[in-house]
């Protein structure tokens, strides 16, 4: 099927004025000096192995990059297409996302006959090579992939491709997978079902945490399809690093969530109000703790410096959710101990919390005792998802009406930085 198509170069020349090439590699993850106030930035090139500085953004082309060591040239497309295996059309694609500068649903012509897409490119080398903690083999999602985690959590299937082309998510063949004492390799289990699974995980390769993709618990094969035994989530790595703190760059704004799900409901909500005047997608930087219970890495910290953190509050599951007692908040208690952290680092550290599990009253008192720098943001207290059961977590407001998903409170939680 070919949809209504729109003219690719009016809407690359758009794309290349809304977007400089500091940015574009800054939002990939380089770490740039900036030079003469800001319009030259140089780094380490990402294209060889780069001991000095070699890698120059801007200067006299504000839209094209130049390495003195391995002699790449390109402008912001052709830096896209290398870096993220795509082609063309899908790199003005994608940056046109991350600009802001065209919002909905983009459709190119088909491509000629004998050009193919490019295919699944490994994100992360098998254990034996991986120097970090060690990771089965990931593959970076296909537009499939993207599309059938959609479908499965209700997400747009944008914000998750969005995901993925940030390296934010990644694939694996099989699931659950064991690591080998002995050897360091991955295998798979015996007498465990196999499926494909997605990775929340950044490009530090520090921690990852696994769910089927089709959001499905893991059952043992001579258990049955009943088998509820199976754990919905894994993970590997040390479950301190914030994902995705080395990729935040220059950018001031940082949206903080825990786990995985709310990790990708944060690029649908950002999606969902992105637009030229406000360009979430590329201002705002997802960053996301693998579980409530640890202080983040210290390494982290330096990454947030003059950052302004809005923490979303995840409404952890008390163990006895009738008592709702102050001492069973534990995603509060979590996102206190990381807004400490983040104060000492040098960032203006907000709270905000959706939902309906934790007793608003409690929270404030909480709040109150601790005498936590700043207030904690209350959006819409006893929020219901459609199906009339308590939201607990961003990821839970994916499944409220449409009417309260465009409500003027949760736009107002999830664009509250200034542009
Ligand atoms: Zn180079």
């Amino acid at each position: 099927m070919i949809g209504a198509s729109i003219d690719l170069a009016r809407l690359r020349e758009e794309v290349r004025s809304a977007l400089t090439m500091i940015r574009v590699a800054t939002f990939d993850g380089l770490t740039l000096r900036l030079e003469q106030g800001g319009n030259l930035g140089k780094g380490k090139c990402p294209f060889h192995e780069d001991k000095s500085p070699s890698f120059i953004c801007g200067g006299k082309f504000r839209d094209r990059c130049h390495c003195y060591g391995c002699g790449v040239d390109y402008d912001i497309f052709e830096y896209w297409q290398k870096r993220r295996s795509v082609d063309h059309a899908e790199a003005v694609r994608q940056l046109a996302g991350l600009a802001g500068v065209y919002f909905g649903e983009i459709t190119f012509e088909k491509p000629k006959a004998g050009v193919k897409r490019s295919p699944g490119k490994r994100l992360v080398d098998d254990a034996a090579s991986s120097v970090k903690p060690s990771l089965p083999s990931l593959y970076q999602a296909k537009r499939e992939d993207c599309e059938a985690i959609a479908k499965a959590r209700g997400l747009d299937a944008e914000a998750v491709w969005i995901a993925a082309a940030n390296k934010r998510l990644a694939v694996v063949k099989e699931w659950p997978l064991y690591q080998s004492k002995h050897n360091g390799l991955w295998y798979a289990k015996q007498g465990w079902e196999q499926h494909r699974c997605w990775a929340a995980i950044d490009e530090t390769r520090n921690v990852a945490e696994y769910r089927r993709i089709d959001n499905g618990l893991h059952t043992r094969v001579n258990q049955g399809p009943d088998d509820d035994k199976g754990p919905k989530v894994w993970s590997t790595g040390g479950k301190k690093w914030p994902l995705g703190a080395a990729q935040i760059g220059d950018r001031k704004r940082v949206l903080l969530v825990e786990g995985g799900p709310d990790m990708l409901a944060a690029y649908h909500f950002l999606r969902r109000w992105n637009s030229a005047r406000r360009p979430l997608l590329h201002d705002v930087a997802v960053v996301c703790m693998l579980g409530a219970g640890l202080r983040m890495r210290d390494d982290a910290m330096a990454y947030f410096k003059g950052c302004r953190v809005r923490i979303m509050v995840d409404a952890d599951q008390p163990k006895d959710s009738e008592t709702k007692t102050k001492r069973k908040l534990v995603g509060l208690e979590a996102a206190h101990r990381w807004q400490t952290q983040l104060a000492e680092a040098g960032a203006a550290v907000e709270l905000f919390y959706v939902g309906d599990l934790y007793n608003p009253d409690h929270v404030r008192e909480w709040h109150e005792g601790e005498r936590a720098a700043g207030e904690i943001e209350i959006v819409q207290e006893g929020l219901l998802k459609a199906d009339g059961s308590k939201v607990k977590d961003l990821n839970d407001v994916v499944h409220c009406t449409e009417d309260v998903q465009w409500s003027d409170d949760i736009r107002e939680a999830m664009c509250a930085w200034d542009f």
